[in-house]
This record gives structure tokens, sequence and C-alpha cells, in this order.
């Protein structure tokens, strides 16, 4: 029987390695429904490649031509929020949640409330409403399994352990490209320099979050949310080289680590094949060639975003969502070149200390809030600029 699948988010750096990895196992895998932003010939390369039978892009102004590129075939074209959530909830043995930001929160939680297992990539869904997330599963009786390669090798560590045998989750961290960079270095990179991760190769939003290093911070709540740790024992630790991609230190004083070479595919396709494994390509990993692995403590000071997200983790309530919509708009904005790389984490902060709102009970509280803050900071940068 082959694994029926879902991917939202398909035309991007996580939905591309998941299709590669189908494509390599065809006997394993069937696609039935992907979803995109805008990018209809993209996803409609997909629709056609996979024999999907659903494909959805979220803007209407791109059905006539994802309609227009799927002539002919017996794929089905939509579009708009409530076509997200029908492929969301397709029947399907998996949904890869790979959208970017909160926009893939709804489609999200429609899949969670249907029971379904995913392999979840999304990290803001469970920064912003992990608590609604994790809650709604297991009422629903849905799996969530971590593709966020820290999270994904954790839940590897972990597998067969109790969480009261657990001590300690230690995230490890690249450090991003600025790592070795003066403060004032920091605060005047470019967008090209920014997005130049050292050792993967992601989306330009995450790119970014690894550079001010609130991908870190994000990580941490993600990792509260999914293993049910408080701040208190979640580390982060730099180690530049990425082989290691986190670990898990229980109260005998072992510690499991999960090692591979800094390629997505293999999270990924652990969640693909998960509770089995499947062959990838991926460069095996050469330890002898590597010779020495290097560790150091993270620097809160040149990267202010983790002291800001260990403080939103800390403050619990509406806090992450603040923390998150700040920084989407910020990074945004310094994508477009309206901002100065230091001002990212900056106008977090700003955010952070402006507000007194309740904590969620619902994805349309986490959404109106995540909105009204959303304004606020692009008000703020507006005043600044004026
Ligand atoms: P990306 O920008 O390459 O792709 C994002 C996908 O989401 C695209 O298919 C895009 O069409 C879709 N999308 C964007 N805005 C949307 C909207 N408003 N409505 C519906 N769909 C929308 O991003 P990515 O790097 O693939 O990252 C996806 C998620 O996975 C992010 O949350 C990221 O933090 C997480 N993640 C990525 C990596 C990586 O290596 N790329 C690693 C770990 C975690
Ligand atoms: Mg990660």
């Amino acid at each position: 029987m082959k694994k029926r699948l879902t991917i939202l988010g398909a035309t991007g750096s996580i939905g591309q390695s998941t299709f590669d990895l189908i494509r390599r196992s065809p006997d394993r895998f069937e696609v039935v429904a992907v979803t995109a932003a805008t990018n209809a010939s993209a996803l409609a390369e997909m629709a056609r490649a996979t024999g999907a039978k659903l494909a959805v892009v979220a803007n209407p102004d791109h059905f006539d031509e994802l309609r227009g590129y799927l002539a002919g075939t017996d794929c089905r074209a939509a579009a708009g929020p409530e076509a997200l959530i029908e492929a969301a909830t397709v029947d399907c043995d998996l949904v890869i949640g790979a959208i970017v930001g909160c926009a893939g929160l709804r489609p999200l939680m429609a899949a969670v409330e249907a029971g379904r297992t995913i392999a979840l990539a999304n990290k803001e869904a469970l920064v912003t409403a992990g608590a609604l997330m994790i809650d709604a599963a297991s009422r629903a009786g849905a799996k969530i399994l971590p593709v966020d390669s820290e999270h994904n090798a954790i839940f590897q560590c972990l597998s067969g352990s109790r969480t009261q045998d657990v001590s300690r989750i230690v995230l490890t961290a690249s450090g991003g490209p600025f790592r070795t960079a003066s403060a004032a270095q920091i605060d005047a990179a470019t967008p090209a320099e920014a997005v130049a991760h050292p050792n993967w190769s992601m989306g330009a939003k995450i790119s970014v979050d690894s550079a001010t290093m609130m991908n870190k911070g994000l990580e941490l709540i993600e990792a509260h949310y999914l293993f049910g740790l408080p701040s208190e024992q979640l580390d982060i630790l730099v180690h530049p080289q990425s082989v290691i991609h986190s670990l898990v230190e229980f109260v005998d004083g072992s510690v499991l680590a999960q090692l591979g070479s800094p390629d997505m595919r293999i999270a990924i396709s652990y969640a693909l094949a998960w509770p089995e494994r499947m062959p990838t390509p991926v460069q095996r990993l050469d330890l002898a060639a590597i010779a020495r692995l290097d560790f150091e403590p993270p620097d809160a000071k040149r990267f202010p975003a983790l002291r800001l997200a260990r403080e939103a983790l800390e403050a619990g309530g509406a806090a992450p969502i603040i923390l998150n919509a700040a920084n989407e708009v910020a990074v945004a904005s310094f994508l477009g070149g309206a901002i100065r790389f230091g001002d990212i984490a900056a106008l977090v902060e700003e955010a952070l200390e402006t507000s007194d709102l309740l904590a969620p009970t619902s994805i349309d509280d986490v959404l109106a809030i995540d909105a009204e803050i959303r304004s606020k900071v692009e008000r703020s940068m507006k005043a600044a600029v004026h």
C-alpha cells in the first residue's frame, strides 16, 4: 500500500525536497493534493509529475493561470483559503506542513482537527499556536512528526524514552553567516549577506532568521510545545559544522545525539517513512574527513533575538505570537530593503514591550493578535522613516 500524501507549501524549499524524495521512491508514495501561495506554473508542474488530484493556489488571482496549466489533466485546480483547508483535510495518510509563517496556521489546524498525521516543518504555527495545536492533536488523535532538523533529531533520540527520563534537550545552531562577525558588521548586513547560509540551503525567511538567530529562538519555543519541557530544560549550543543536529541528555547522564550531513532530506525522509526508514541520496557522513567538531556557547549580546525568544517563551500567553508577528514583518521589510538588519530585533523587542495582549483561546484569537501586531510594527516602521 502506498502512503498517500498532501503537500502544503509544495513549491518551497521543503516542498521541493519532499518532492525529490517522493520521485525517487515512486513505489512508496502517492500524492493526492499540493498547494502553493502564487506560483501556478511550479505547482502545476508538480501536480502533473505526481498525478495529484487537487492543486490549490492560496491567492485567487492565480486561479485562471493554474487552471490553464492543468488543462487536459485529471487534477482539479482551486484557489483561496477554503480550498487550502480542503487540501489540508483531504483523505490521506500524511500531510506535509511546509507553508512558511503564520499563513500555515488555519490549514494545519484543520489537518490536526481531522486527526491526520502531520510532518511539520512550519515552525511558526507551533510558535504562535503551540498549546492550541497540541491540545487539538491529542483530542483528535492527530500525530505531529517534527521535520525541523533539530526537532527531528530530538524525536529520533527520544524514540522509546519517557519524558520524565529526559533532563535536558540541547538544540544545536550553526551560528549562521554572522557567527564570527562584529556587532557593527551584523547591524549593517545586507539581505544578500544574510541569506547566504554557510551550511543549509533554505527559503529566504528562514535564512534571515538563521542570520539573526531568531530561528533558534523560534525553535526553542517549538521544542517546548513538541516535547513538553520548560525553558530551564531547553538549551542552545552553537556548533558551526551542523553535523550534530541536536542532543538529548537523560537523567542518568547519558547523552544521545543524531548526526548527519546538513541536508533536510534526512529529516523529511524520517517523517515520510515513519515509523520505518527509507533510503535517501544524502551524502554519507565521513567523520574522518570532517576530522573535528566545534562547539561554543550562543552569544545573546550580538544576537538579541535569542534573549527575546527565551523571554517570550517564559512569558507565555500572547508573547510568542507577538515575537513571531513582529519578526515576520521585520524580516519581510529587511528583505525588501526598507530597514537595516539590526532593526529586526529592535522592532521585535519594541513590539514585545508595548503589548499587554491576553493569551489566545482559539486560532481566531491567534490570527487577531498576529494582525494587530503586524499593523503596529508597520506603523512603527513608517514613523521611523518619516
Ligand atoms: P519557502 O519560502 O521556500 O516556501 C514556502 C512555501 O509556502 C511555498 O510553497 C509558498 O508558496 C507557500 N506559502 C507562502 N506564503 C503562503 C501563503 N500566504 N499561503 C499559502 N501558502 C504560502 O520556505 P521553506 O524554506 O520551504 O520553509 C517552509 C517552512 O519550513 C518554514 O516554516 C520554515 O521555517 C520551515 N523549515 C524550513 C527549513 C528549510 O531547510 N528550508 C528547515 C527547517 C524548517
Ligand atoms: Mg531547524
